[in-house]
């Protein structure tokens, strides 16, 4: 993954804090892959076939859905999910202002009308401004679980009505919990992505659709696959966008280590956190992320606020330490939607978020030492004076 980085030297700058490093994952996963790629070579299945069968199963289980489709990427999943429950042209489908491009995208590609509601203050989508963007075409509410927190399923399932599918956008949080439900198995339909920074990545692109419904299940597995199932049975316009036997072996191996991952990661997330209200306790315009009561956040990301932003970025890139903007214009202010006519003022609190937010670097394996480097170099920026020893030393 490229994330933003800020030198003011010609050289390479050197990074002793990268963004993201998923060296540690595959190493613990290369030799048992290596083994299973040995049999997939040797049988020379490499679309769909029985690793992919094998992996669909499993992550449908972790998940809690019935079914889950293997497909090419997070963005087709999001699309194939939609065409697959039934959205099409006359739909209108509400998504949050601050998501991945790909979220707005789908509902686009589906030919369905993009209605663009705000987040709260945990960069979730905020059940009353979505109640009050239901209008007779709403068919479905896309809830996205930023950073790798789950949305409020249950209260937008009860704003939204029945007659409105729930569709998750789970691509940052494979593992994932609030108030007993769980990423991916909560929605009418969910989609999920496994690009190799993701929480469960793949060696490549890859996603799935994941849902308990057995007709959106079939037509997801007909839509994946140029319209049918069976060679050439084409009974509507697909795609084709099927899982790599590769893929789905790399998936299924990572799966088994997927908790413990996350549990590193919340680890992580819980020593910025401390090393953050210890440095900034005087300094009210750094913003930390919470895990909310009853969620179990996977720290897809660590998303802070900050004051002076471009200030603060660029200092980050003299220390060698990489990080990211998710995202830095909301997607109703994108030029690929200007088109559909939204202006500025529509997401007060998605807007205001944009200049201030900063992801840190997060990943499992990240040192204390890395983190404190992190914190200390943030805090000297922020409040222009340096760290007292006390704190960190
Ligand atoms: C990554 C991501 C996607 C798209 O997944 P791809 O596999 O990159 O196509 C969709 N939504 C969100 C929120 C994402 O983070």
């Amino acid at each position: 993954m490229t994330e933003t980085m800020t030198s003011t030297s010609a050289a390479p700058p050197r990074l002793p804090v990268p963004f993201l490093d998923l060296g540690v994952q595959t190493a613990e996963v290369e030799a048992e892959v290596r083994e299973r790629w040995d049999r997939i070579l040797s049988t020379s299945g490499f679309v769909l076939g029985p690793e992919v069968e094998r992996f669909e199963s499993e992550f449908a289980a972790y998940s809690g859905a019935r079914h889950a489709i293997g497909v090419g990427n997070g963005t087709d999943a999001l699309e194939i999910g939609l065409r697959a429950a039934g959205i099409g042209a006359g739909d209108e489908v509400i998504v949050p202002a601050n998501t991945f491009f790909a979220t707005a995208e789908a509902v686009l590609r589906c030919g369905a009308g993009l209605v663009v509601a705000d987040v709260d203050d945990d960069y979730l989508l905020d059940p009353l401004d979505v109640a009050a963007r239901v209008t007779p075409r709403t068919r479905a509410v896309v809830a996205v679980h930023l950073y790798g927190q789950m949305a409020p399923v249950a209260r937008l399932r009860e704003v939204v009505g029945p007659d409105v599918l729930l569709v998750e956008d789970a691509a940052q949080s494979q593992g994932a919990r609030r108030d007993g439900f769980r990423s991916g198995g909560t929605g009418d339909v969910a989609a999920t992505s496994f690009y190799p920074g993701k929480n469960l990545g793949a060696f490549g692109d890859g996603g799935a659709v994941l849902t308990s419904s057995d007709d959106i299940d079939q037509r997801a597995r007909r839509l994946r696959n140029h319209g049918g199932v069976n060679r050439y049975e084409h009974l509507e316009v697909g795609t084709n966008s099927r899982l790599d036997a590769l893929q789905a072996a790399v998936l299924s191996v990572k799966l088994t280590r997927l908790d413990g991952w996350n549990a590193q990661r919340s680890a992580a997330a819980a020593r910025y956190g401390a090393l953050l209200a210890d440095a900034f306790a005087d300094v009210p315009e750094l913003v930390v992320p919470r895990e909310l009561p009853g969620a179990a956040h996977v720290w897809h990301l660590y998303v802070v606020q900050v004051p002076d932003r471009p200030a603060v970025s660029a200092a980050l890139g003299a220390a060698g330490i990489g990080h990211g903007i998710h995202y830095p214009a909301p997607v109703h202010l994108l030029p690929a939607t200007a088109h559909l006519g939204l202006r500025a003022g529509l997401a007060p609190r998605a807007e205001a978020h944009t200049d201030r937010i900063l992801s840190l670097p997060m990943f499992p394996g990240i040192t204390a030492s890395q983190q404190e480097h992190v914190v200390r170099t943030l805090h000297s920026t922020v409040t222009g004076r340096t760290a007292p020893s006390t704190v960190i030393p």
